[in-house]
């Protein structure tokens, strides 16, 4: 397969097939960044871990009546994805308290919330993330009023099936961050991916944590945790 990369982030790659118009390659890489890229790092086998959980998470979901971007894994560390414009938002829900919740507006860590809570996030480097409102998105032009309420929808409907699906494996899904693009028909559908370097998830017994607060935060047993996840996902 021949492939041109057409852009790098901070955990992907993401490259265009030669003779395909309507796919991608993303590729998952091993770098890790946290606090806006301030504190960089590897983790080990991380790009095959977290594609194979975002192919397994994004299967479900296709299954689930859910559209997302992902077509097939290809390799340990690849898969074909349908080619999307990503919408400048990232859309973060939460269940349970945790990280800039806690922080921003002193819910206690832990703390099960009475319903999920939806934010949403510029998603934009120079400017840090900052959290914003749908005023905002509808002012910058980065969706319509339609689009947002489709995919507000969305998300609480893929935290239903997440958290049944985590639970089900021995994980509380705490929060997690997605990203929506256009397809070239203009469709709206799930992007990115579903890793624990996007989502909080929690040992059910234990409340262990098992995602990138453990590399964030210095915690140890960083490559341990992400290899369990992925077992446990996988069995
Ligand atoms: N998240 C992410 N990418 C980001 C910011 C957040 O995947 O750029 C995920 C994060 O892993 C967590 C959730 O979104 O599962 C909520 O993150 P939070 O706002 O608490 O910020 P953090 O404490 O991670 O900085």
């Amino acid at each position: 397969m021949e492939k041109t990369l057409i852009y790098e982030g901070k955990a992907k790659k993401i490259f265009k097939i030669s003779g395909n118009e309507k796919e991608y390659l993303q590729e998952f890489k091993d770098d890790a960044t946290a606090f806006n890229g301030v504190k960089k790092d590897q983790i080990k086998n991380k790009g095959k871990v977290n594609n194979q959980i975002t192919s397994v998470i994004f299967d479900l979901l296709n299954n689930s009546g859910i559209k997302t971007h992902f077509i097939k894994k290809v390799s340990e560390n690849s898969m074909i994805v349908s080619i999307v414009d990503i919408i400048k938002v990232e859309v973060v829900c939460r269940n349970i308290a945790a990280g800039s919740l806690v922080k921003k507006f002193a819910f206690k860590e832990g703390e099960t919330l009475k319903n999920p809570l939806v934010e949403f996030y510029y998603k934009s480097d120079e400017l840090g993330d900052p959290l914003f409102s749908e005023d905002h998105i509808l002012l910058l032009e980065l969706a319509t009023s339609d689009e947002m309420k489709h995919i507000r929808n969305e998300t609480l409907k893929i935290n239903e099936i997440l958290k049944t699906f985590f639970l089900s494996k021995g994980l509380k899904l705490v929060d997690f961050k997605l990203e929506f693009g256009r397809d070239l028909n203009g469709e709206i559908i799930l992007a990115d991916e579903i890793s624990p370097d996007t989502c909080r998830l929690w040992d059910k017994v234990s409340n262990k944590k098992m995602d990138k607060d453990r590399f964030r935060f210095d915690l140890g047993e960083v490559e341990e945790s992400y290899d369990e996840v992925m077992r446990r996902v996988t069995n």
